[in-house]
């Protein structure tokens, strides 16, 4: 296959479950391109994990995730009087992130009108600044809910670390505030502050969102290739490419699957900066001073340069010198930002 995501079933297995068993509460987000899993594949899995909410990033995202998970379906995104939100939106199992009173009074007129009872989670502004109440309109969202169903509140920390206290400070609001819940979602808090903040609010149920380290916890476990779909052989200062750009030495091409449809762009995922910095003090006065840009891909346990900027649906490398290159249909490893790559195939042994 073109681009493919290798998993170690077992490992990958073992490390979800262990993640569950160790989370209790635990809400898998499921978002995106699926970190590089695919939506449908995190539905299934966390429905197998036997959790009951899965949270989505968007309303868009709804339809894919419904099908495969038995669960409730909180969207993150919040919901907006402006925005439509498609059918599926409005499917009982949906759960709506509210954020403004305007908001609350919106859907609450909503489902006034189509005789409903939506279950909603109310989130606090927190100093991601992303969305969210201040705690001065707790009240006012509390008395606008009329027959939406209030099944919690909500936290979006930043991921700098160090949140506990302003996670504290809004479970105490909460709790000192007219909304009736006593369940309260939170994203980027650490295994030991939510066991912190556990012990220190033990009225509160934690509902921990994780996607990354959930689906992407154990790297080892994953492993992106791309195969091999061509090669030949330059000479110094044959021109190539879209670009006719002049070859630096004499060496081989390697084209291999992967390009800007992919996700593939020039740089190198920022997980790399140090390897690419490296690369490239080594290099200096050589391919990088030729204008060649480092890849993410590697052949012979190398880190290559690409030949010319990445193509849609495949990328050329070039591997200088005389040495051997990977037959075509051969596979060579690539280092991607799982959470922005969008592979042809993900293959679980
Ligand atoms: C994406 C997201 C998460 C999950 O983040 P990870 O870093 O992947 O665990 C949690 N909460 C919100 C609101 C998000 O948007």
């Amino acid at each position: 296959m073109p681009l493919t995501l290798h998993v170690d079933g077992d490992r990958w297995r073992s490390h979800l479950r262990r993640v569950a068993e160790t989370h209790p509460g635990l809400v898998p987000v499921a978002k995106g391109n699926g970190y590089g899993l695919g939506l449908p594949r995190l539905a299934r899995k966390s429905d197998r994990l036997g959790v009951d909410t899965i949270a989505v990033g968007t309303y868009a995202e709804v339809g894919e995730v419904l099908p495969r998970f038995g669960g409730d379906v909180l969207v993150m995104t919040p919901w907006r009087r402006e925005l439509p939100v498609g059918d599926a939106g409005y499917d009982q199992r949906v759960v709506h992130t509210l954020s403004r009173v305007v908001d609350v009074q919106s859907l609450a007129a909503h489902a006034s009108v189509s005789g409903t009872r939506p279950r909603v989670v109310v989130e606090g502004l927190t100093s991601m600044a992303r969305h969210g109440l201040t705690r001065h309109e707790l009240s006012a969202a509390a008395r606008a809910l009329g027959p939406l169903r209030l099944t919690g509140f909500a936290l979006h920390l930043p991921m700098t670390g160090g949140n506990l206290t302003e996670a504290e400070q809004w479970a105490a609001a909460l709790q000192a505030s007219q909304l009736e819940t006593t369940r309260l979602f939170v994203s980027h808090l650490s295994d030991a502050e939510l066991t912190e903040l556990a012990q220190r609010r033990p009225g509160l149920s934690l509902r921990p969102r994780i996607g990354t380290s959930l689906w992407l916890g154990d790297r080892g476990a994953l492993r992106v290739a791309a195969t091999v779909l061509d090669r030949h052989q330059v000479q110094r200062g044959e021109r190539i490419g879209y670009r006719q750009r002049p070859m630096p030495r004499a060496g081989t091409l390697v084209v291999v699957a992967g390009g800007t449809a992919h996700g593939i762009g020039l740089e190198a995922p920022a997980a790399m900066t140090s390897l690419r910095q490296r690369a490239l003090s080594l290099a200096r006065g050589g391919l990088e001073a030729a204008g060649l840009s480092l890849s993410p891909f590697r052949v012979g346990g190398k880190q290559r340069w690409f030949a010319e900027p990445p193509h849609m649906q495949a990328s050329m490398l070039f591997v200088p010198g005389a040495g051997s290159v990977p037959d075509i249909g051969a596979e060579v490893d690539v280092d991607v930002r799982f959470t922005t790559t969008y592979v042809d195939a993900v293959e679980i042994s």
